[in-house]
């Protein structure tokens, strides 16, 4: 009786997985472990950088049924580089990841997790936002592939890339989503100095790791102010030093504004202003500009400036103003910088460390890689690659999103507000120039491949 039990239960489970392994045998013999069984998948889009504008677009590209796949480790940049304890300086309505029909905002996610959230009036702590984004990317990019693209190289009718777990894949178009990863950028005086006492900003992501140091800081912008602050506040002594007056800061916002202020400074999502508006309400009228001006817009715009919560939070922290940093050299273990200010008068200090909270800049040749090959072949404006409309470089099939982008359609592309409107309009080109051929394998199947793999192992 038992027996019989028995085998009626088998039959159950297999008369329940049927339908999957019908799919299995007849539809899907060629897609089981399709990474590691086929060195050289096909697919018709590759994005690399799972940071906001590479998450987006993969949501946008699956929704449109684009065969794609995604590459890198989700949210890296804000994880692994930014300071923790910092606060955006993008208001809560402009810092949305983008997806189909706003799917998942960030306040969504945070009435979900009951985390307190504004459009303007709350700050947003890098905490939250650093959640929100792994949240969207569990949501709305399940086929993330946490892994490193470390060649590409030109293949045939596309490209070949290779990854960092040795899979080999040809791919038509390659997406950059890389982001400020690349691109960070020291002073000349001090970038021959040893790592131990002179480092770039993204590599100060934890506060505490100065503690009871003396750390001098290079840099008026948020980055600087924002870590002058938060090692001042962890047990750091900290000074900044500026070749401006002083530092600036963002103006709170109001809870009410007049009719009158809001055709003066409307608001925006890079911070009010009308030129900022301009800027995010028209990318492509500002590629239209001549060349010059936009590096100039871009360089000036919005200038060095920190959120306004910071301004009540530097009072312990030293400013050297209108100064710059002439030499600097090495002695027992610790940096010496000779500084030279505006009239032309030099002072020396002795400090532990010293960090360069100076920017990013894109440069090209940064990214090895990319084959010399193709690099070689990359038309530049300023060290980013000039775009066409459609965000592509002169080399055919590749496209470039975020700071890279920055040239050609302007400041909003250094925010996590232009991911919107270029991703709609990346993801409109990708549509219509798509070719037949590509299957959207990369989230169906997986999930299916999953779920085949239990169905067996439960019959077997
Ligand atoms: C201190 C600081 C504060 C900032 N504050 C704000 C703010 O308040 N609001 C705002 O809108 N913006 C802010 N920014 C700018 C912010 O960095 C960008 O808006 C945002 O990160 C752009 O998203 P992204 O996807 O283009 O780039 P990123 O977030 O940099 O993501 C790019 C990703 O690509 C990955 N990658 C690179 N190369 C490869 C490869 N070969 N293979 C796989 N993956 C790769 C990287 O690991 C990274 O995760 C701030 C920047 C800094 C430094």
């Amino acid at each position: 009786m038992v027996r019989l039990k028995t085998v009626f239960s088998q039959i159950k489970y297999f008369l329940q997985d049927l339908p999957n392994l019908v799919k299995f045998v007849f539809f899907m013999p060629d897609k089981w472990d399709v990474a590691p069984l086929n060195p050289m998948t096909k697919t018709d889009t590759i994005i690399v950088g799972a940071g906001p504008y590479g998450l987006s677009l993969a949501a946008h590209l699956s929704h449109h049924g684009i065969s794609h796949r995604i590459f890198g480790e989700p949210m890296d940049t804000w994880r692994n580089h930014m300071p923790k304890g910092m606060l955006l300086k993008s208001d809560g309505f402009a810092s949305n990841l983008s997806s189909p029909n706003d799917a998942y905002t960030l306040g969504q996610f945070c009435a979900e997790n009951k985390i307190p959230y504004h459009d303007t009036m709350i700050p947003v702590d890098l905490k939250t936002f650093t959640s929100y984004g792994l949240a969207f990317q569990k949501k709305m990019v399940p086929q993330l592939e946490n892994c490193q693209v470390t060649e590409v190289h030109p293949g045939p009718n596309g490209y070949k890339v290779t990854l960092d777990t040795g899979e080999t894949l040809m791919a038509r178009r390659v997406v950059l989503a890389i982001g400020i990863t690349h691109y960070p950028f020291m002073p000349p005086s001090l970038r021959n100095m040893p790592e131990s006492i002179v480092t770039h900003s993204s590599k100060s992501s934890d506060p505490q790791h100065m503690k009871g140091k003396d750390v001098t800081i290079i840099g008026s912008g948020a980055s600087s102010i924002d870590l002058g602050v938060l090692l001042h506040e962890n047990g750091s002594k900290t000074r900044i030093i500026t070749r401006k007056a002083g530092l600036r800061f963002h103006e709170a916002p109001k809870a009410e504004t007049s009719w009158w202020e809001k055709i003066r400074h409307p608001s925006s999502g890079i911070g009010p202003g009308l030129r900022s508006r301009l800027c995010t309400d028209f990318p492509h009228l500002f590629r239209l500009l001549p060349e010059k001006m936009r590096v100039d817009i871009v360089r000036r715009h919005l200038g060095p400036a920190a959120g306004w919560p910071m301004k009540a939070r530097t009072a312990g922290v030293e400013v050297i103003p209108y100064s710059q940093v002439e030499f600097a050299s090495e002695n027992n273990g610790r940096a010496v910088l000779v500084l030279r200010n505006k009239n032309g008068n030099r002072q020396e200090i002795e400090t532990d460390h010293v960090i360069c909270a100076t920017g990013y800049r894109p440069d090209m040749n940064r990214l090895t890689f990319l084959a010399p090959a193709i690099r070689e072949k990359i038309a530049t404006e300023e060290g980013s690659s000039a775009l066409s409309a459609n965000f592509e470089s002169s080399v055919p099939g590749l496209y470039f999103l975020g700071l890279s982008a920055a040239v050609t359609f302007g400041p909003t592309m250094r925010f996590v507000y232009g991911a919107d409107y270029s991703v709609k309009h990346l993801v409109k080109h990708l549509k219509a120039t798509q070719e037949k051929g590509y299957s959207q394998e990369s989230v169906g199947s997986r999930v299916q491949q999953d779920g085949l793999r239990e169905s067996l192992q439960r019959i077997s």
